[in-house]
């Protein structure tokens, strides 16, 4: 059976599996220009369970960051969703939403609340002109007006505290702290409303190894503790294999594989994952030998015909240059490989 033609229902509203938080079906978005549009995303469709934490994983132009952009909504001019929806599915059972369709100020309500955004640079997600605790509270009073200023600084403690920042921090500015303190206050910021759902972009890129490590071991911490589900999109593999609970291989705008994490460290299908699986060390054996993927990834505006790694791949056929695969199932995955057609589940 393939992807698409596992379409549900038309209306957004239309209820999706109970542990569904976001449903994501045939996003495409362009980038418009003087000549002919560029299309970054083609057909990406995956669904997210709750609490689950879902890895985007691709070289730069692979489409993971546009993707990223379009499910939250901060994509700006020229990159629009030409078409395809992102329905969120709220966890109170009300109908699903499709964030595409809605409304700046219907989104601006959503925002934080059940979907919030960590962004690959603190420095930019955090205003460096005002203490890190009176963006919590700015945040959190927006959103609860309710609460009295006291009991909100008394919150951004609480939260800082969750990412092992102490409470004293709350009075510095951003560029008082270090960039692995910068980086968890933002994820702290980001769960300051419990949203069900938190995107992050590449969000320990900027970060020293041992700090990359304390912040996923409190991204996986805090998780278990509330539940919310996560995007996660990163560059690195190894990361996503010790994080993820599955993951999705991006290549030219495209969804190529989708599976477990252990399934893609133990048995990637598709080439290019099993070349990325192969371009790292081991990690939990000696180094024997890495291999890298020969050639670079291609230019959106020239795609070739057939399948876009053709040029790249190792087992490449003479039908893969004509024919662009389709993303099929196999077993409780999915490739979009001409190598895996006849083991798809129809
Ligand atoms: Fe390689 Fe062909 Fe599979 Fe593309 S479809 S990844 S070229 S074997």
């Amino acid at each position: 059976m393939t992807i698409t033609e596992t379409r549900r229902s038309d209306d957004p509203r239309a209820a999706a599996p109970s542990d569904t938080v976001l449903d994501v079906e045939g996003l495409c978005v362009e980038y418009a220009g003087a000549g002919a549009p560029v299309r970054a995303c083609t057909d990406v469709t995956f669904q997210l369970r709750r609490g689950e934490i879902l890895g985007v994983v691709g070289e730069s132009g692979s489409g993971k960051s546009t993707l990223i952009t379009a499910l939250t909504r901060l994509q700006r001019p020229p990159a629009v969703t030409t078409s395809g929806r992102v329905v969120f599915h709220p966890q109170s059972g009300a109908p699903g939403i499709d964030l595409v369709q809605l409304s700046p100020r219907s989104l601006r309500a959503l925002r934080w609340t059940s979907l919030s955004i960590v962004l690959q640079s603190a420095m930019d997600a955090l205003n460096p002109v005002m203490r890190v605790g009176a963006q919590f509270v700015d945040v959190l009073r927006v959103h609860d007006r309710s609460l009295s200023r006291a009991a909100a600084w008394d919150e951004a403690r609480r939260l800082l505290g969750l990412v092992g920042i102490s409470a004293d921090r709350a009075r510095s500015y951003p560029h008082e702290l270090s960039g692995g303190m910068r980086q968890r206050a933002t994820i702290a910021l980001a769960l300051a409303c419990r949203p069900e759902l938190v995107v992050m972009d590449e969000p320990t890129t900027a970060v020293d190894v041992v700090m990359q490590r304390q912040i996923l071991a409190q991204v996986l911490r805090l998780r278990r503790e509330f539940g919310f589900a996560v995007v996660f999109v990163t560059h690195d593999l190894s990361l996503l294999l010790e994080l993820a609970d599955r993951i999705a291989v991006m290549y030219a705008g495209r969804i190529v594989e989708l599976a477990s994490a252990a399934e893609l460290y133990r048995t990637p299908l598709h080439p290019y994952a099993q070349g990325l699986r192969d371009s790292f060390p081991p990690l939990h054996a000696p180094v024997e030998r890495l291999e890298g993927i020969p050639g670079s990834p291609p230019d959106l505006r020239a795609l070739p015909n057939g399948c876009p790694f053709a040029p790249r791949c190792p087992a490449v056929m003479d039908r893969c240059r004509t024919e662009l695969p389709a993303l099929l199932t196999h077993g409780d995955r999915s490739v979009a490989c001409h190598l895996h057609d006849e083991e798809v589940v129809r």
